[in-house]
């Protein structure tokens, strides 16, 4: 009987490609998994009715863990993008994503190594807006003028950004017991406390408390989100887990996966208390679909996150090394680390042969 069951998600475009590829590495690691396929994304609007159907989270609702390829967000349908979907109806809070130097793949700088942690329910993505001129912006600014909360233009549009201690304390509570489970030094705090007092001023005061709650085991500090920008451009190597509100983790996190090369080797993982949905951060790169040239490292990383995750530390080291090893010697790759490499994609293999190098090194 297979150790783990996992719900693999291949999505759409070039996600059942690199999905196959990544079957078949993860398998070639030794460890036993089923893999129950589910369908997501907008092929199945029609057929469906929706993009994400119930089957597909009531299965990941029994494995508790799944593995996903990018999909397609339909436009004009209605549908908000089915990732947002699974975070809000699994409670997947934590969004983590690490960032570390691989040879070999174009990268501006050498050894970095960091993970960041980014809140993924509250804040400005809660969604509770007032569109300009409507009666809820209306109410809203009267409301703040009569409070002496400040004064707002008429003619705006309003976003509003909640933060709360729970949301709070268990993100940051998670990226201590992170630091802890995989052997860091350091958890960063990133906020605009000095500005926005009520909201990131919050997401502080809690991390601080959370912070004393480690002390001697792991080192805390905290950054505002600006002069964090500019330490991780001038000095990246002095970040270990930098922990962030949902706007800033967007953004530090895609600065942090530039610095190391780039999408097509940026993995990530979406968490919650009872579940796990490992993704890459790339999308469904609709112009690649069908000729089976993605890169499928990103996918790769992300299912060496998944290891982890179910304990297969082992495997999830062999794994990485063995895509280290592949880039380094460069010869094995896919068009787009080519390209970055010679500025020409001669010579470059196919998804599945670069499979078929990151299996021969395992
Ligand atoms: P994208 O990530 O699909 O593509 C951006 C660029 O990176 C393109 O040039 C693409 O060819 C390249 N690229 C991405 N992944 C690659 C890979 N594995 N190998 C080689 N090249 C790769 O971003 P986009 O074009 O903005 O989005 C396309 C669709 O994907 C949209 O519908 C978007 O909503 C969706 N999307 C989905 C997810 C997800 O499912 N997690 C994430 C982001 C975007």
């Amino acid at each position: 009987m297979a150790q783990h069951t996992i719900t693999l998600i291949p999505g759409d475009g070039i996600g059942p490609e690199i999905s196959h590829a990544m079957q078949r590495v993860v398998d070639a690691t030794g460890v036993s998994i089923e893999w129950e396929i589910a369908e997501a994304g907008a092929h199945l609007l029609e057929s469906e009715g929706t993009p994400l159907p119930q089957s597909t989270i009531d299965s990941i609702k029994r494995n508790k863990v799944a593995i996903k390829g990018p999909v397609t967000t339909p436009v004009g349908t209605g549908f908000r993008s089915i990732n947002v979907a699974l975070r809000k109806e699994l409670d997947l809070y934590t969004n983590l994503r690490p960032a570390f130097s691989l040879e070999g793949t174009g990268t501006l700088y050498k050894d970095i190594d960091l993970v960041v942690v980014r809140e993924n329910t509250e804040d400005l993505y809660a969604g509770v807006e007032f569109e300009e001129g409507s009666e809820g912006a209306k109410g809203l600014i009267e409301y703040c003028a009569e409070q002496g909360a400040g004064v707002i233009r008429p003619d705006s549009g309003i976003s509003i950004k909640p933060i709360s201690i729970t949301g709070s304390r268990r993100i940051v509570k998670w990226a201590f017991e992170y630091a802890l489970a995989n052997g860091r030094k350091s958890v960063c705090a990133v906020h605009k406390a000095n500005i926005q007092k009520h909201s990131d001023g919050l997401f502080l005061k809690v991390a601080r408390e959370v912070a004393e709650e480690y002390e001697g085991r792991i080192e805390f500090e905290d950054r505002i989100v600006d002069a964090c920008c500019m330490g991780l451009v001038l000095n990246p190597q002095q970040f270990d887990v930098l922990v962030l509100p949902n706007l800033y983790g967007d953004i530090v996190s895609d600065l942090c996966a530039g610095m190391v090369g780039g999408l097509g080797i940026a993995p990530g993982a979406n968490i919650g208390e009872d579940y796990a949905v490992f993704e890459p951060v790339h999308g469904s790169a609709p112009k690649h679909a069908g000729k089976g040239i993605a890169n499928p490292t990103a996918l790769l990383l992300t299912a060496s996150l998944m290891l982890a995750h179910l304990g297969e530390r082992d495997a999830a080291d062999r794994l990485v090394n063995a895509i280290r090893a592949v880039l380094k010697k460069g010869t094995q790759v896919t068009y787009d680390i080519k390209r970055t490499n010679t500025g020409s994609t001669d010579g470059s293999v196919s998804t599945e042969e670069y499979a078929d190098a990151v299996i021969a090194e395992l």
